[in-house]
């Protein structure tokens, strides 16, 4: 897609964000909210990225289908929505992190099965990696696959935590081991409605509308048909295709950090009118960076694109977006005077979101030390990340 088309899709995508910013807080205090939000006009089911086969009626840009297939089209879009809510963007039905995942490894029926079931209705998935006693560490991974001893019958048992939509998904991803080793771990496609699979939403301060919830599975039969990835060889099945997804999800993640940093910049500006000049300056500053951090959240896109297997742009994207959220956000309230967080709701909210962002992804010393490994071995060619 053309730069003159992402343009036109921003600004696409800026008018259907209205109507998310007028349901924001009242997601913020009630997730479970998410369901009757989607009756509220907006297009949601033309932004998720269903692809072709599954969408008769994509977006149309410049009378052209767009289908949110490219990590430029998703960054973009995502960006302007979380302008309005990021939490709300996080809490749309659809594929979010497990298309990805699928997408990579799933044979033709696994992808006809999820993509069937992901166009019906409203759908939400999940992509279930980090566990409470072993974080999103493969190498410790206590969610196992262990046989039945009956053909290729299959029980799965483990807890996951911190998993995004959790809750209210009818089909996910997880993440589990089969064998020891960095290769025993692999990716199975779960229907939630399978016995001895629970969810539970958490309690949460930011970004609460994607409902965080544990996941716990208790001897969940798995047939050899959900595996995903068993037509491939071990070096490419669970955490290749994880180490994947991440490099294109991070690129996402940080294009919706730079909305709620931009929302921010947006609240300062709109709701104060008179400044000392060391406040103009700060807000030049900001301006300047959200900048910077766009073109550089865009980069990192492309690149994606180009590679999934090369994250180093992903993660510096998501250093800079990352710190930008937080520092206008709570730099915000100190330029708003005391008191600031109870007359401003919405600002309030962007504080707590910000710092959500920090973890969500890995934290920004797993990004400091991917970026360094990634600049170490040459692979930031001619971006310059200062
Ligand atoms: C909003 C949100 C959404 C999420 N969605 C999902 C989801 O859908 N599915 C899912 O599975 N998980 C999800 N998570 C969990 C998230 O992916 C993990 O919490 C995150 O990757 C951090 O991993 P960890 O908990 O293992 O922490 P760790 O990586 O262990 O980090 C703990 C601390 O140690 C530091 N640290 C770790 N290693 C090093 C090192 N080598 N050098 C220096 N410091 C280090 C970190 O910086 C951090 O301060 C979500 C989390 C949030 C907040």
């Amino acid at each position: 897609m053309t730069s003159d088309l992402l343009t036109d899709l921003r600004a696409v995508a800026r008018e259907h964000a209205d109507g998310l910013r007028s349901t924001a807080l009242e997601l913020d205090r009630d997730p479970s909210r998410a369901v009757t939000l989607l009756d509220r006009g907006l297009p949601w089911r033309q932004l998720i990225g269903l692809p072709a086969a599954y969408n008769p009626d994509p977006l149309r840009v410049r009378g052209r289908p767009v289908y949110l297939d490219s990590c430029a089209q998703q960054v973009v879009v995502l960006e302007e929505l979380a302008r309005a809510d990021a939490g709300a963007v996080l809490a749309l039905p659809g594929p979010s992190m497990s298309g990805f995942v699928v997408t990579e490894l799933a044979d033709g029926d696994q992808l006809d099965r999820y993509w069937r079931t992901v166009a019906t209705g409203a759908t939400w998935t999940f992509f279930g990696m980090t566990e409470p006693a072993h974080g999103s560490d493969p190498g410790s991974m206590g969610t196992t696959l262990r046989p039945t001893g009956e053909a290729d019958g299959l029980l799965l048992t483990g807890v996951k935590r911190f998993v995004g939509n959790g809750a209210r998904a009818r089909i996910g991803v997880v993440f589990a081991r089969r064998h020891a080793g960095p290769l025993g771990v692999v990716a199975v496609l779960v229907d939630t409605d399978r016995p001895g699979f629970t969810a539970v939403p958490l309690p949460t301060l930011g970004l609460r509308g994607l409902q965080l919830s544990e996941l716990r599975m208790t001897e969940v039969p798995i047939a050899g048909a959900d595996l995903l990835g068993r037509h491939r060889s071990a070096t490419r099945q669970g955490m290749w295709a994880a180490t994947r997804t991440f490099n294109r999800y991070r690129p996402v993640v940080s294009g919706l950090a730079l909305g709620v940093a931009q929302a921010g910049y947006d609240l300062v500006v709109a709701a104060r009118h008179r400044f000392r000049s060391d406040e103009r300056h700060l807000l030049a500053d900001w301006a300047r960076r959200l900048t910077g951090t766009r073109a550089l959240v865009l980069a990192a896109a492309h690149a994606a694109d180009r590679d999934p297997g090369d994250g180093t742009l992903a993660s510096a994207a998501k250093i800079r977006a990352t710190r930008l959220a937080e520092e206008i956000t709570t730099s915000a309230v100190r330029l708003l005077g005391p008191g600031a967080r109870w007359e401003h709701p919405l600002l309030d909210k962007l504080v707590r979101d910000a710092r959500a962002f920090e973890f969500m992804e890995g934290t920004g010393n797993i990004q400091r030390l991917n970026l360094a490994q990634g600049y170490l071995q040459g692979r930031l060619g001619d971006a310059r990340v200062a």
